[in-house]
């Protein structure tokens, strides 16, 4: 009899299971707790997937194997009774994991910057001609990827949601970028937990593998004696030159490991400001680690364009620059934008707030920010924060009065920034529906 896998959530991830599942002969099924998009369902359809909107127990229970989107928390009703009943339950990355075959992996995570990293990695593997595919949050799901065109090399981001439901995934060569407090509402608003869950990159690594770190980050310091790791540590920092490792010194990076020496001007990177300077050490020492040639390194940072709503560079009007960072959904993104910014700037801030700390980028507003526009329903926060130092901060709750009161402040030479240091579901579908408001809101100036 065919094995019966359930797959809980019916999102890019769960589409992608469903799909490579189906390809593996197993009898697939298919739980969405609401409606499925509907490019989705066609999928299913073509391919003859059972599916259900609305989550019937006996079905699901009837599994032999539980494959779980990482947006359905580790401890709802559902789950727990799944778990009660000695079903075993896995993520799709663990699920992909088990059909890679020889290729290898890239694994990407912490708490800011993965994207933008795992995009950077991608575009070197691509400008060295290698087969690879960008999977994970952006791109495809990595189960479909397997499914429908398996590569050599596979640059994935992975959420600290994604690595509660492995068991044996290893990546060949794993990055943990930083970790700040973030969705602890998921780990029981416990920073450790959440902590565990983003080692775990690292769990089931063997001495053939690599780890790169940032060594500038404290609570990665603090915590990385905790963990067994059985890789090769290769950290990266912009505090001190390492026999091996990326440092960035008198505006150079060098990235070193083994015989292998690359150095590059830090002012040649497309992308700007300090926190892609640490993205950038990470993925320069993933193409070392993988053999590929300084020349093609070199290119590649120098011609890797930033993603859409990551300090995306939108329109100068009347010497004015527009700059959409809407992904910065934390304070610690915030702090980063305005760090790489050196002109006077009207920062466009807030939505909904995840328990923010704002003193964190207190100094930063002090120094560059003349006003401060609120976008966000609840606004409090960010006057008791700044109403003393900025003296400018007016409220609004629309893309389009955000931008033009903004740039009602601002002079010639200015800046205005959407970094809103918030989530966006407040006003917004999500943070690209932000992005995009936001910029057509500049074009309609
Ligand atoms: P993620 O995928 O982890 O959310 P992104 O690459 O999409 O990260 O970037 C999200 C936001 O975080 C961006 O707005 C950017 O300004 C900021 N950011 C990017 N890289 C870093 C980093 N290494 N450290 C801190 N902040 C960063």
């Amino acid at each position: 009899m065919k094995e019966r896998v359930v797959i809980l959530g019916a999102g890019e991830s769960g589409i992608g299971a469903a799909l490579l599942a189906n390809q593996k002969g197993y009898e697939v099924f298919v739980s969405n707790s609401g409606e499925i998009n509907a490019l989705y369902k066609r999928e299913l359809e073509l391919n003859k997937i059972a599916y259900e909107e609305q989550h019937s127990e006996g079905k699901i229970l009837k599994a032999d194997l539980i494959i779980k989107s990482p947006g359905i928390p580790g401890e709802n009703k559902l789950i727990r009774i799944i778990r009660a009943k000695g079903i075993h339950i896995i993520g799709e990355i663990e699920f992909g994991y088990r059909y890679k075959g020889n290729s290898k992996i890239i694994g990407i995570t912490g708490s800011n910057g993965k994207s933008t990293t795992t995009a950077l990695v991608y575009h070197i593997c691509k400008t060295a001609g290698l087969s690879c595919a960008l999977v994970g949050n952006i791109g495809y799901s990595f189960a479909r990827q397997i499914a429908e065109d398996p590569k050599d090399v596979y640059a994935a981001e992975i959420s600290s949601f994604q690595l509660d439901d492995i068991k044996t995934f290893r990546p060949d060569i794993a990055i943990l970028l930083n970790i700040t407090e973030d969705h602890l509402d998921r780990y029981d608003n416990k920073f450790e937990n959440y902590i565990k869950s983003k080692f775990r990159i690292t769990e089931n690594q063997t001495e053939k593998d690599v780890f790169i770190y940032c060594m500038d980050d404290e609570t990665i310091i603090k915590n990385i004696k905790n963990f067994l790791i059985r890789s090769n540590p290769i950290p990266f920092t912009m505090s001190k030159p390492l026999p091996q490792g990326a440092y960035v010194s008198d505006a150079k990076m060098h990235l070193k490991w083994k015989q292998e020496e690359v150095l590059m001007n830090v002012e040649d990177f497309a992308v700007k400001g300090k926190h892609n300077q640490y993205n950038t050490m990470a993925a320069g020492l993933a193409a070392v680690v993988m053999d590929i040639r300084k020349e093609k390194i070199r290119d590649a940072v120098q011609t890797f364009e930033s993603l859409e709503h990551r300090m995306e560079s939108v329109a100068t009007i009347k010497g004015v620059q527009f700059i959409n960072d809407s992904k910065a959904t934390n304070v610690n993104s915030t702090w980063y934008a305005l760090e790489s910014i050196t002109r006077p700037t009207i920062l466009i801030l807030g939505g909904i707030d995840k328990g923010n700390d704002y003193s964190f980028i207190k100094e930063l507003v002090k120094e560059k920010v003349k006003a401060i526009v609120c976008m966000g329903i609840d606004n409090r926060k960010i006057h008791e924060a700044f109403g003393n130092i900025v003296e400018l901060i007016i409220n609004t709750n629309n893309a389009k009065d955000a931008v033009q009161a903004a740039f009602h402040f601002a002079d010639k030479g200015d800046v205005i920034l959407l970094s809103p240091a918030c989530a966006s579901f407040d006003l917004f579908k999500n943070y690209e529906d932000r992005g995009k408001q936001f910029k057509k809101a500049v074009k309609e100036l």
